[in-house]
């Protein structure tokens, strides 16, 4: 097993004696800037001029500068944009204002692993991951909690990265779950891979076909919905809680056998062999240029999927069946940030 690391393992006085710049006030942003605030460490927001997000950021008693002026009165930065922006923001507002000594963190790999950004000579760059959305980073540090983290050095030029890193940790309320360390190239090629192949892209498609052929077959869109979209929460907490044995261990025996002979009819060998082909274009470089030139390029590619995405029959069955949950408050307003 590998070694996790707890609040014993972390010495969170190193982040109190940090001024710490989070630069972003998205969904990572507010969690990382009110749970170490309220571990007792000095915080400073960096947002870009007319921010829509200063006014909450102030609100919840922050002070708000500019990324350059958090940057400059900064001992350690913690990069929290988009992915697709901090380049960009580096190069603008970040990297000029760094100075030896200080440390430079991030929350994913992706800049670092494929070489958009390069840290000057001096810098500490390290990574604090926490394996949540932002929003329950916060939820969960507030109910005396944590959500679980990756920690990675990339370049321990102080000598103290990794303690660093750790004493983060510690103020985002992580150790309380427990913490592993891995590397910038893991955590960037694992979290891309988990999030295309399976999370995000894998159960996206499978639920869109499952959708599609009930449908056309001539079924009830709404039975439809229910039986492939809605009830995949209820499968997932199950094999969250305790494996897919748990999972199998709670529905009927019909369901389990049904998922023995034609799970691998649906996602047969051949679906592996696409994994190991999305996995290579990870690892080639070739799905973060595809990504960031799309971006460049006014994001065309993205928009048209998107809004390709939107039209699908199942999300108008889904917003309309929504509402008619008593139990289920309808969320159908997407306004607070990203969770994968
Ligand atoms: P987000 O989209 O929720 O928020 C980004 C924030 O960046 C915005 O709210 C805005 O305040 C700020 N911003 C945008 N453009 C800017 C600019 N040009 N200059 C300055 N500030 C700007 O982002 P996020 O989902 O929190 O992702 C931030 C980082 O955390 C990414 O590296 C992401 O991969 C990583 N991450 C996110 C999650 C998650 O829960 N969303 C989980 C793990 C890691
Ligand atoms: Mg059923
Ligand atoms: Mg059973
Ligand atoms: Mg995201
Ligand atoms: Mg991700």
């Amino acid at each position: 097993m590998t070694e996790m690391f707890y609040d014993d393992d972390a010495d969170l006085s190193l982040i109190q004696g940090k001024k710490v710049a989070v630069i972003g006030y998205g969904s990572q942003g507010h969690a990382h800037a009110l749970n170490l605030r309220d571990s007792g460490v000095d915080v400073r927001i960096g947002l870009a001029e007319g921010s829509s997000s200063k006014a909450k950021a102030e609100s919840e008693g922050l002070r708000v500068l500019s990324v350059a002026d958090a940057v400059a009165e900064a001992d350690l930065v913690m990069i929290l944009t988009p992915d697709q922006v901090q380049r960009t923001v580096y190069a603008e507002s970040i990297e000029k204002n760094l100075k030896p000594g200080n440390a430079l963190f991030f929350a994913h790999g992706f800049n670092i692993r494929f070489g958009y950004i390069e840290a000057p000579e001096g810098v500490d760059v390290a990574m604090v991951a926490p394996k949540g959305p932002g929003h329950t980073v916060r939820r969960e540090f507030e109910a005396g909690r944590g959500v679980p983290a990756l920690i990675a050095v990339e370049k321990d030029a102080s000598g103290k990265a990794r303690e660093l890193a750790l004493a983060y940790a510690k103020g985002l309320g992580a150790t309380r779950a427990g913490v592993i360390e891995t590397t910038f190239t893991e955590e960037t090629e694992t979290d891309l891979f988990g999030e295309q192949a399976v999370l995000c892209g894998g159960v996206s498609q499978l639920v869109q076909y499952g959708f599609e052929t009930l449908t056309e077959a001539g079924y009830k869109p709404e039975i439809a919905y229910f039986e492939v979209l809605h009830e995949l929460k209820l499968i997932v907490d199950l094999m969250v809680e305790g494996g897919i044995n748990k999972q199998r261990w709670s529905v009927s025996d019909t369901a389990e056998y049904g998922d023995y002979v034609s799970g691998p009819r649906v996602i047969d060998p051949h679906v592996k062999e696409n994994m190991k082909e999305v996995l290579a274009d990870i690892q080639n470089g070739n799905f973060a240029k595809r990504f960031i030139d799309d971006q460049d390029n006014g994001r065309t590619e993205f928009l048209e999927l998107r809004a390709k995405g939107e039209g699908h029959p199942i999300e108008k069955t889904g917003r309309e069946l929504r509402q008619l949950f008593s139990w289920l408050k309808a969320n159908d307003d997407f306004t607070e940030g990203s969770v994968a």
